[in-house]
């Protein structure tokens, strides 16, 4: 079956025209798998949704694409983002797709490696800036205010209508809504997009709504505080902010749903991400691990009710961030090539 993407596949859930170039580079229809040592580990039945299987390798492909077509129908000539690191990645793809220029603008020195070399693939112009995400968002607003040029970060309302096509796909694999969706929350744009998608399939199909368990990193947790944090910091980089644009988003989301928004160590996030790799064979970013450290932290506190159906978004793929994966001591064995030097080796 060859791959139509979101904007084809939930046109009628979009704001599509007429005029709106049917681009598209496969994204959506990612796979929703059963976590079977997590389910046991948690005394529920989990499900991991793999937004890292998207063609840029995370869920800001899903908004990207209506982004960018919007863009395009409007005539813009530019995009410009600030990036963490994947919305540019995406940002660059769906451009070039698009026959657009785009321009990102990253804080200098905290991009993973992988996410550098797709924005540099992709043909997008990098401006590594002296400041964190947050400052590069604000001179996004600026320079897109005041040129014209479009601007492609979740502020943008194309890219929640694009990413809340994963709710609509959660629903229909399960053929029901889950009781708990739990996710990283940074800039809060995808909590707010699943809300959404959450709550207007709910219209049409009847199905109920989840509780919406965001988790930031303790680190980089304004929402948790209730205050904006001048300085992040945290391991899980995609999830490194201050200061989120979709805040108020975030915040209804939670209460709407009766769910919460709780922090998680760099520790619980870097054995979380263990788990997923080494129990269930997933290999995400640290910053979607953020999901599964949260209800296990949860678990941990007796918050956790048994027997419930669970999805849990892993925003990202590993291979973006291989050298976090290598940084805890990896070495290669180096052997004569003989059988006998492997057979010793392996004790066999
Ligand atoms: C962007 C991103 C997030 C955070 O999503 P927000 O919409 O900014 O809250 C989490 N994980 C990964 C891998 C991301 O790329």
């Amino acid at each position: 079956m060859s791959s139509h993407g979101v904007i084809q596949r939930y046109k009628k859930y979009l704001p599509i025209t007429a005029r709106t170039p049917a681009l598209t580079l496969g994204e959506g229809g990612t796979p929703l798998v059963r976590a079977e040592a997590l389910s046991r580990e948690l005394a529920c039945d989990v499900y991991l949704k793999l937004e890292g299987c998207n063609p840029t390798g995370s869920f800001k492909d899903r908004g990207m694409v209506v982004a960018m077509a919007k863009a395009a129908e409007s005539g813009a000539r530019a995009v410009i983002c600030a990036s963490t690191g994947n919305t540019s990645a995406s940002a660059a793809a769906y451009a070039t797709r698009a026959g657009l220029q785009s321009v990102v603008l990253i804080p200098s020195g905290q991009i993973a490696r992988g996410k550098l070399a797709q924005a540099f693939v992709y043909g997008a112009r990098i401006l590594a800036l002296d400041g964190n995400f947050d400052r590069a968002l604000e001179l996004t607003r600026e320079l897109g205010e005041a040129h014209n040029l479009a601007i492609v970060n979740s502020i943008n309302p194309f890219r929640l209508e694009g990413q809340k096509t994963a709710a609509f796909e959660i629903v229909d694999d399960l053929t029901r809504a889950p009781d708990i969706l739990a996710l990283p929350v940074g800039n809060a744009g995808n909590i707010t997009a699943y809300w959404k998608g959450f709550v207007e399939y709910a219209q049409v199909k009847n199905s109920a709504l989840p509780k919406m368990w965001g988790f930031q990193a303790a680190g980089a947790a304004p929402l948790v505080r209730g205050v904006p944090v001048p300085d992040p910091h945290t391991i899980a980089t995609a999830i490194k902010i201050g200061n989120p644009a979709s805040w108020q988003g975030a915040i209804r989301a939670r209460d709407e749903s009766g769910g919460l928004i709780d922090a998680v160590t760099d520790e619980e996030i870097g054995a979380a991400y263990a788990f997923l790799a080494a129990r269930e064979g997933v290999f995400c970013e640290p910053a979607s691990a953020a999901s599964v450290a949260g209800l296990l932290k949860k678990q941990r506190e007796g918050k956790l009710a048994r027997g419930q159906t669970i999805v849990c978004v892993l925003t990202g793929n590993g291979l973006k961030d291989p050298e976090f994966a290598l940084a805890s001591g990896f070495k290669v064995e180096t052997l004569p090539a003989t059988s006998k030097a492997l057979l010793d080796a392996l004790g066999l």
